[in-house]
């Protein structure tokens, strides 16, 4: 069996089949493994109630997050029993559950048990029974541009090797697309050079204590109207001219020292005391290629799907892409075996 690419969902795979007695093939077309996985905050979640998860998520197939949400407590404790070191026992965020894993740690643990790695692109028109691993298509600037439609080219903050390949994969041999192909997770960051290392650091999270204008000097967006999560306005950002906004603070943001920190980290974006210009950026697609409750590409035999290549979990909103990958990735080796 091969497994394309050696990020979470991929890895989970990987040890997972190994596990059932089944010979898995990582191939990864990276310098490294870990993926966007590694550059993440580890926050490994699902919605405490099934009913925030469906309200906060329409859009999303119901089969994939009730597979998601059941499964998680018993994929979470699997990976814990790997001995991923965990750095949270919780998520301090009262609407969901989780655990926070170092990264390195992290992919340190499930590299040990994967087995081998081989350093290429997977070759993915094989008949063998292949995972599609790849992290969905945030890193090519063609498909974004043609599925998501930003006004202007979204900047990456993920891993730079996710450029769509299981979905290309996927679509050539048979599959179809899901919802929320025009859909993506990402955060406003400050708008200058800012490096991989800063794609935590440097996120600018408090739109929801902003008036959020466009380049035009429009208010697009209320600050009542943003999520915990902030994926809407940072969707929203992406459709305005050069996929920018200012977020402009008044007195009472510009005392909370969570808002200050954020605002520091801006730099030079910080163009007045009250005043920071952020950019779009993309970390991961939400559309992708359907599939069923197995993880199995629907429509094509011996093929599935499992992270962010899967597509249509949190259309409409915003869950937890380490726990789509975990679960997918345990469903998707169990369903290679089960066939
Ligand atoms: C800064 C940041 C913070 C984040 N924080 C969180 C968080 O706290 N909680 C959360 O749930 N999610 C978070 N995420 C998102 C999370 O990391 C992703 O949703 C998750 O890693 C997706 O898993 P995946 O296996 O689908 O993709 P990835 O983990 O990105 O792995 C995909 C792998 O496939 C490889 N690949 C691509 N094409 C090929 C090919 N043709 N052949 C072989 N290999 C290929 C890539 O190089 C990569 O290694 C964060 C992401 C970032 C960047």
């Amino acid at each position: 069996m091969i497994v394309a690419g050696a990020g979470m969902a991929g890895l989970v795979a990987a040890v997972r089949a190994r596990e059932l007695g089944v010979d898995a093939v990582v191939y990864e077309k990276g310098a490294r493994a870990g993926g966007s996985m590694l550059l993440s905050s580890g926050v490994v979640w699902r919605h405490r109630e099934w009913d925030d998860f469906r309200r906060e998520c329409p859009g999303g197939d119901e089969r994939l997050q009730r597979l998601v949400w059941e499964r998680f407590d018993d994929a979470l404790a699997w990976l814990v029993a790997l001995g991923a070191p965990v750095v949270w026992e919780d998520t301090p965020n009262p609407v969901t559950t989780g655990k926070r894993f170092d990264t390195c740690g992290l992919t340190e643990t499930l590299c040990a048990r994967a087995g081998e790695i081989e350093w290429s692109p997977a070759p993915l028109e094989r008949d063998e029974p292949t995972i599609l691993a790849t992290g969905g298509f945030a890193a090519s600037p063609e498909l974004v541009a043609e599925h998501i439609r930003p006004a202007a080219p979204l900047r990456l903050r993920a891993n730079p090797w996710s450029t769509g390949d299981g979905l290309r994969a996927g679509l050539a041999r048979g599959g179809s697309l899901s919802a929320g192909m025009d859909e993506f997770y990402g955060r406003n960051m400050p708008d200058r050079p800012w490096a991989e290392d800063e794609y935590v650091s440097a996120s600018q999270l408090y739109a929801r204590r902003a008036h959020i204008v466009d380049e035009d000097g429009v208010e697009f967006f209320r600050a009542a109207d943003v999520t915990w999560s902030e994926t809407n306005v940072v969707q929203a950002t992406a459709r305005r001219p050069g996929a920018r906004a200012y977020y402009v603070l008044d007195e009472s943001a510009l005392a909370d020292p969570d808002v200050v920190r954020q605002v520091e980290a801006a730099g030079e974006a910080r163009v007045a005391r009250d005043r920071v210009r952020v950019v779009a950026s993309i970390t991961h697609t939400i559309g992708g290629v359907v599939v069923d409750e197995g993880a199995r590409v629907v429509g094509v035999p011996a093929l599935y799907a499992a992270g962010v290549d899967a597509g249509g979990v949190a259309t409409g909103g915003y869950a937890s892409g380490l726990a789509q990958a975990l679960v997918l990735g345990l469903a998707a080796a169990e369903s290679v075996l089960a066939d």
